[in-house]
């Protein structure tokens, strides 16, 4: 099972903000900014290469959140990434697909 799904199956601790039956977000332990939440489905999908149709939803439910939580943040107005990194050559270290939000102050790149 990779570290995702196991912090999805509370097997893994890690610091969660947030959790409903499709998704779970817990704080990014190497924060690139004040903000750094990682959004994660608890399908296993490996990244953006392997979506399918069926998925479409649960993409547009991550994005809506990515909005609620960065108002929860107050980072609406001052403004936040939003990222999918796919594969080893797009930054992709964990391949379980997650939308990274970052934002908050500058952002370490
Ligand atoms: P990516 O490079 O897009 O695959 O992003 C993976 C992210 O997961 C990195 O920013 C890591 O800092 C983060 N990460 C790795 N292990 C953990 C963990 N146990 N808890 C929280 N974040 C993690
Ligand atoms: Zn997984």
């Amino acid at each position: 099972m990779c570290l995702f799904c196991k912090i999805a199956n509370h097997e893994q601790d890690t610091d969660i903000v947030y959790e409903d039956e499709a998704i779970i977000v817990f704080k990014d332990i190497n924060p690139k900014a004040s903000v750094h939440l990682l959004i994660v489905p608890k399908k296993h999908i490996d990244s953006i290469n392997e979506l399918e149709e069926v998925d479409k939803e649960l993409m547009s439910d991550m994005i809506f959140l990515a909005k609620k939580l960065a108002l929860e943040n107050k980072i609406s107005k001052s403004g936040y990434r939003l990222t999918f990194n796919v594969g080893r050559g797009g930054g992709q270290i964990i391949d379980h697909i997650h939308l990274h939000l970052i934002g908050g102050g500058k952002i370490n790149e």
